[in-house]
């Protein structure tokens, strides 16, 4: 798995020791190598290295000792054989379809994916003759309509955002397999500290680095993480020709975000549950999405899958776009940002911003709602979090009172 014997260790002690090699200064942090290209002892030399008989560093496009650290550190937490850094999230998921699709392959991809992702499918790869059917994420039988004999590639995100559906990542594994194709999860909002999809019978994990794996809102950033044929080659082949490879600063703030990923990830979740908990209980708030409650959908198969429900939640509000714009507008610790994954708390309202390129028809057919709020809560005090929210409640419920006259509480 990784060249450093930590097959035996935790994913704590993988998250913090993996990848890490010291140079003979002997210095404890792991170093940042920044520089573009890397110098031959000789003539011969540089030719085994370009030949590709004898290992070793050539150009910073190609390998760099920072970057492969982090994908080591990665690989180990993920329980993938090869790991590649990308420089985005969607330069992995551009790379893994670059790297293992062709003109006239079909992909199979749940709706509820990140929007970026429905545009790189519907906008660019369909030029190259690639095209993508949608799906439910929570129907496998819909996925195994849309199977055409040139599919190739099984792609999904799970829990799904803003709206957190969860799929059963071993049947989607097992549909993929049974029609010659391929089960790719973007592992984004769980992060390998609460799911590891290759585990579960995924072939490839791609991963926005940008959210928890930095989480600190710091560095953009991605990975894909899977076999040493798929990804250690063609992944990384694509990656080497075409040129979005991760930065080895970028790679440097990543190894160290690792290391506190899965106590972040814990906290993330403690504090989702409390405020999703909290929520139900608002008279303004008609409904909660969050796995991590009873009331959930897939609440059982996501406490199965996941070892905690994770950061994220929606919930919608009375009175659609007017009122949740009035909660949006009332906070003052919360950020109104499209970002997620980061220790402050961001609240974003989907149907104007995340979701706001689709249709009516196609937003009400992915159930974002007007009064649909999200959140990433944060690592900040739960206390504040909940007191700034309910700010924001308040103001809707005068809202509801001045414009109807109705009274609510
Ligand atoms: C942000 C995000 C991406 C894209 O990542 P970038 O780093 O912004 O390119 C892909 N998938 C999911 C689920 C995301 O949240």
């Amino acid at each position: 798995m990784n060249q450093d014997g930590s097959e035996e260790w935790g994913l704590a002690t993988r998250a913090i020791r993996t990848g890490h090699r010291r140079t003979a200064e002997g210095e404890h942090a792991e170093p940042i190598f920044p520089t573009s290209s890397f110098v031959f002892g000789s003539a011969a030399e540089a030719a085994a290295r370009f030949s590709g008989d004898e290992p070793g560093n050539i150009y910073s496009r190609f390998t760099n000792p920072t970057v492969r650290a982090f994908e080591q550190r990665l690989a180990a937490m993920e329980g993938g054989e090869s790991c590649v850094g990308t420089a985005s999230g969607m330069a992995a998921i551009l790379a893994v379809c670059m790297g293992l699709l062709q003109a006239g392959d079909h992909i199979v991809s749940s709706r509820s994916i990140f929007g970026t992702t429905t545009v790189l499918f519907t906008k660019y790869l369909a030029r190259f003759g690639i095209d993508t059917s949608f799906v439910s994420l929570t129907a496998p039988g819909e996925w195994e309509r849309a199977i055409r004999p040139e599919t190739r590639l099984l792609f999904l995100e799970t829990p799904s955002n803003p709206l957190t559906e969860v799929a059963d990542i071993r049947v989607m594994a097992e549909l993929a397999h049974s029609n010659d194709s391929l089960l790719v999860v973007d592992n984004c909002l769980c992060t390998p500290a609460l799911q590891r999809p290759l585990e579960l019978g995924a072939d490839v994990v791609v991963h926005s680095a940008t959210k928890y794996l930095d989480g600190q809102g710091r560095c953009v950033g991605g990975a894909v993480v899977g076999d040493a044929k798929r990804v250690g080659e063609d992944v990384f082949g694509v990656l080497r020709t075409a040129g979005p490879t991760m930065s080895p600063f970028n790679a440097w703030v990543f190894l160290k975000g690792l290391e506190t990923l899965d106590l972040r990830m814990t906290a993330h979740s403690e504090n989702a549950l409390a405020l999703a908990r909290w929520l139900q209980q608002q008279p303004a708030v008609e409904q909660v999405f969050y796995p991590g409650l009873e009331s959930h959908p897939q609440h059982a198969l996501a406490i199965r899958q996941q070892r905690l429900p994770g950061g994220v939640l929606s919930f919608q509000v009375q009175g659609g776009r007017r009122a949740a714009w009035k909660l949006i507008d009332a906070t003052r610790l919360l950020s109104i940002t499209a970002n997620l994954g980061d220790t402050k708390s961001t609240i974003t309202h989907p149907a104007t911003t995340t979701h706001g390129r689709l249709s009516e028809e196609e937003r009400a057919l992915s159930g974002i709602s007007d009064g649909l709020i999200r959140i990433a809560v944060g690592l900040e005090d739960l206390r504040d979090i909940r007191s700034d929210i309910e700010t924001g409640l308040g103001a809707i419920l005068s809202l509801h009172n001045s414009s109807f006259g109705v009274q609510m509480i």
